[in-house]
């Protein structure tokens, strides 16, 4: 098998192909990359920021050339490829001030000379890099989650060495980037084999079973994700997966914050639409009061939304099978926007508009529709959004739109608060900063491992394996 480029705007191939790693040039990867960890996880955290820091330098340096290879495999645009390159540099100097603010720093708890409980000897806490992460990159972000996304950014600053296996919507993009960040480990004298980069279905799956990977981080949907978890689970040596899956966002709005509806239904559609609706945090599901005129504003202005292309044929071809799902389930109203192209890979924006007491195929709210399909569930009392949302499954993200004197809120906020991993106050749930605060995971499906995130500094985490030592003499320290 190969992978070639497709531009998503004709459908036409265009590029080099791409041939499938083969299982003996996935083993020599993983060979060169545990040597790699071996010499890595001795480096100091000063010298691993310096390293990341160069490797920012030089993917900025390409800015250009590489969104414009991304818009022609991705079709996300100048604009906001522009600010994804962004993303990814910044996501490794975050992780390099970090480092240097001693984020994996050593804990010591001194002994303690008195009986127990109070008393114990002394421990020294500290925390290596788990090994080497086998890492999957998304279609949707061929920056921030990609090759050098936020998971190769907080693997190499555990101390681990990673293997990624690239995404076929952007072949070009993984390999340049790549090559790119080669050349500035080299020059920054990281160890050879560091990081690997592999294409193909095969390559993935050849990857996360062989028994020196020490652990995955995944970002796509939830049947791929789920199979690779199910891969990593059940090796004769387990080990952790950390999936972000697909997921259903919930909104919740009350009549407080509609008073300028106009406004509110132009921001609804710029979120829901927002890289053709293809963010994991775009606002799958809005509850909104039954009694004010959000449906006719909506009516309005749909109208004028233009459809946009997806990423690929395969992530067209899967919104438009859960799209049928779930409007057959719903029976609601259909609210479009400009008719699809017939060239390329493109999708009417759409709402669907049902009322809470109608709502009875529930498992339905639970199809991702990845693109631009919405759904409205218009309610009348609070009680008939927290049933709903009751029946939800997890999610990495809840707004709730409300004035703080609203008597609904404290309910509201515990109902989302149980289902998602972060909670929007007066924000739409679309843009996720990388920051100390943050926290990007949730129940299942939303993420695989619920007590981490995979955004911000807190990513890291998955990948550090702490060590106590007991007792250790002070001339030994110098040791570990
Ligand atoms: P995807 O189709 O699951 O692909 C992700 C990667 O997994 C690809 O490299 C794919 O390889 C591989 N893969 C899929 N199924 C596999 C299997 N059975 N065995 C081995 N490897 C497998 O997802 P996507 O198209 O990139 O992204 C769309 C989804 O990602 C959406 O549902 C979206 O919500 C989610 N997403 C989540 C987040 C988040 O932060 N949680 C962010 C962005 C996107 P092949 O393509 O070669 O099969």
């Amino acid at each position: 098998m190969t992978t070639q480029s497709v531009d998503p705007r004709t459908g036409l191939s265009f590029g080099p192909i791409f041939p499938d790693t083969s299982r003996e040039q996935s083993a020599s990867f993983i060979t060169q990359a545990v040597d790699a960890y071996l010499v890595w996880m001795r480096t100091t955290t000063q010298d691993r920021a310096r390293v990341l820091e160069a490797l920012a330098d030089a993917l900025d340096s390409h800015v250009e050339e590489l969104v414009t290879l991304a818009d022609s495999e991705t079709a996300l645009g100048i604009p906001r490829l522009t600010g994804e390159v962004g993303r990814m540099t910044f996501q490794f100097r975050a992780f390099a001030l970090a480092l240097k603010n001693g984020i994996s720093a050593n804990v010591v708890d001194a002994a303690v000379d008195a009986p127990l409980p109070q008393g114990h000897p002394q421990f020294l806490k500290t925390y290596r890099g788990i090994g080497v992460v086998a890492i999957y990159g998304a279609s949707n972000f061929p920056f921030a989650f990609s090759v050098f996304g936020g998971d190769t950014a907080s693997a190499l600053a555990a101390g681990c060495a990673v293997v990624v296996k690239a995404h076929p919507a952007h072949p070009q993009t993984s390999q340049r980037v790549f090559e790119i960040a080669q050349d500035a480990l080299a020059k920054a004298g990281a160890p050879l084999g560091l990081v690997g980069l592999g294409h193909g279905f095969e390559f993935g799956a050849t990857l996360i079973k062989d028994p020196r990977i020490s652990a995955a981080a995944f970002t796509g949907s939830r049947t791929g994700g789920r199979a690779l978890f199910d891969l990593a689970v059940s090796r004769p040596n387990p080990i952790p997966f950390y999936g972000e899956l697909g997921s259903v966002n919930p909104v919740v709005v009350t009549s407080s914050a509609l008073a300028d509806s106009e406004k509110f239904v132009g921001a609804y559609l710029d979120s829901l639409f927002m890289g053709g609706g293809q963010f994991c945090t775009n606002p799958s599901v809005l509850f909104v009061p039954a009694d004010s005129d959000f449906t006719s504003q909506l009516a309005d202005q749909i109208a004028r939304r233009s459809a946009t292309p997806f990423l690929s044929e395969a992530t067209k071809k899967l919104h438009d099978a859960n799209r049928e799902v779930l409007l057959i389930a719903l029976k609601g109203e259909v609210l479009a926007g400009h008719a699809a192209p017939e060239a390329g890979f493109f999708s009417t924006p759409e709402v669907v508009i049902v009322s809470a007491k109608d709502v009875s195929g529930k498992d339905a709210l639970s199809i991702e529709c990845f693109g631009p399909t919405g759904v409205v569930i218009t309610y009348s009392d609070a009680s008939e959004v927290i049933e709903i949302l009751s029946d939800l499954e997890g999610a990495l993200v809840g707004s709730l739109f409300a004035n703080v004197t609203d008597s609904d809120v404290p309910v509201l906020l515990d109902a989302l608060s149980s289902k998602v991993g972060r909670v929007a106050w007066n924000a739409w749930p679309t843009g996720v900063s990388v920051t100390a605060g943050q926290n990007h995971g949730g129940p299942y499906p939303a993420s695989t491992s619920p007590l981490h995130t995979s955004v911000g500094l807190d990513a890291i985490q998955r990948f550090l394996r702490p060590v106590t030592y007991q007792g250790l003499p002070s001339e030994l320290a110098g040791l570990i």
